[in-house]
């Protein structure tokens, strides 16, 4: 069978192995609209788009035909020593033509992960250039999720991300506090007050370590993986002062947050963000095939430019990376979003969306219900009043997911008992109805 073939053979990513030998897999075999079905024929939502991923849903033709095309045309070719893709130029212009003003070129790898580890060398080849080689260390969040790779994974902060594997301590990789407001905001202390001691703490960060010797910051406008965590009110406003300051970096992982995600575009644009840099994959390709871009100013890539003249080469690039099918794919992705107006649908249905989601906030077992645009989140929490977590050991909110998928939804568990939603940008109104019915009959059996 399929699933002693994955018990046998796969070794898993984020899985505790042991118990997946004896539970097996859930087998996903089909995709429709919302909607993936397993082997045995049943059908879930999706609640979480795949991995945040699938924005147009499970079966957009329109993506089938546009690989499919360049499968016949140009099935592979490299953008190195000067070469390129037609497509890989056409959807450069299109990312600049789409992302903010002030990110003016795309630099293509094949996951979030490789995107800020490119991020990150970019930083110190520009730190380099301009004559500043001290100032290399790299500021995230805790909770933040920025990837796999020895360095992202590095700047990632959570623990089950990082337990085992001894991951080289770095005095370049620095963490600064999460803006949770719900669980760090302090007694009394307001939103904005909140905000205003994260932008403190990094700033007294900073001047511990020396300016002169940090490079950049990492931030997600909504921290995804870290349970949905929606920055304070005026957070990036102040943080960004902080930056500006000290002649320090902003770059936004908008993995998860670009392309609609919270109601505009990118998630920069909802939180007031101007970064130098962005990363992104994901929902540009509506997860249809792997693909990333690191976007990067103007200013920071005539540096850049000049190093690499001296040089000989800019030395660094990706075998696939900026690989023709996948650019089709995201040309034709982003296609449907302006021809749709993906950001009004978002608009449109969100409403909906976030008032379902707010009703749980009576919910006995529920501490905080938060979201924006199409994302959101539930944390459980054993006692209302004093928000107190549950106990880990119980795993609340694994064992309310385990229930949903029960009931044909697919939802997501964070740490600290946070649900996550993130249903396809396509969902229509019926599909959430569905979601949340298949949600209610799993959190009344809690
Ligand atoms: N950045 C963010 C915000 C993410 O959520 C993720 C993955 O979930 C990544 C980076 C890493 O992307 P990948 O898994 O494609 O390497």
């Amino acid at each position: 069978s399929i699933s002693a073939k994955d018990t046998t053979y796969h070794l898993h990513p984020y899985t505790n192995l042991k118990a997946h030998e004896e539970q097996g897999p859930l087998v996903i075999t089909r995709g429709e609209g919302v909607r993936v079905f397993g082997e045995d024929g049943k059908e879930y939502i999706e609640g979480l788009s795949g991995l945040w991923c699938a924005s147009l849903g499970f079966n957009e033709p329109r993506l089938v035909k546009a690989a499919q095309k360049q499968m016949e045309t140009l099935p592979f070719y490299h953008s190195f020593t000067g070469k390129v893709p037609d497509v890989t130029a056409e959807l450069a212009e299109k990312l600049v033509d789409v992302t903010p003003d002030g990110l003016d070129r795309a630099l293509f790898c094949n996951s979030g992960s490789e995107a800020n580890d490119t991020a990150i060398k970019l930083v110190w080849y520009y730190n380099n250039a301009r004559g500043k080689p001290e100032k290399k260390k790299i500021i995230s969040r805790e909770k933040a999720y920025h990837g796999v790779t020895i360095a992202a994974g590095s700047m990632t902060g959570l623990a089950y991300a990082q337990n085992g594997f001894d991951l080289p301590a770095s005095e370049r990789i620095l963490q600064t506090s999460c803006p949770h407001y719900y669980r760090y905001g302090l007694d009394g202390e307001s939103e904005e007050a909140f905000a205003t001691r994260m932008a403190s703490e990094l700033e007294e960060l900073i001047l511990a370590e020396g300016p002169e010797t940090v490079g950049a910051m990492f931030a997600e406008p909504i921290q995804g993986a870290g349970g949905v965590i929606l920055p304070p009110m005026g957070y990036f406003e102040k943080i960004q002062a902080v930056l500006k300051k000290y002649d320090v970096l902003l770059i936004a992982d908008e993995v998860i947050c670009g392309f609609g995600r919270t109601g505009k575009m990118f998630g920069s644009q909802t939180y007031n963000i101007k970064p130098d840099m962005m990363t992104l994959a994901k929902q540009m390709s509506s997860g249809y095939l792997p693909i990333s871009a690191l976007m990067v100013s103007d200013g920071l890539y005539q540096v850049v430019k000049e190093r690499s003249n001296e040089l000989g080469v800019f030395g660094h690039g990706l075998t696939y990376g900026g690989h023709p099918v996948p650019c089709a794919v995201a040309l034709e992705v982003l296609k449907i979003y302006e021809e749709r107006d993906i950001v009004a649908q978002v608009n449109a249905i969100s409403p909906y969306f976030q008032d379902r989601l707010a009703t749980y906030a009576d919910h006995p077992l529920v501490g905080e219900v938060r979201g924006t645009g199409l994302i959101g989140a539930i944390e459980l929490s054993a006692d209302k009043a004093s928000k107190t977590p549950f106990d880990p050991s119980l795993g609340m909110g694994a064992g309310l997911v385990k229930k949903c998928e029960n009931h044909g939804l697919i939802l997501r568990a964070m740490p600290g008992d946070c649900v996550a939603f993130c249903p396809p940008l396509i969902s229509e109104q019926t599909d959430l109805d569905a979601l949340f019915s298949r949600f209610d009959a799993a959190l009344a059996e809690m």
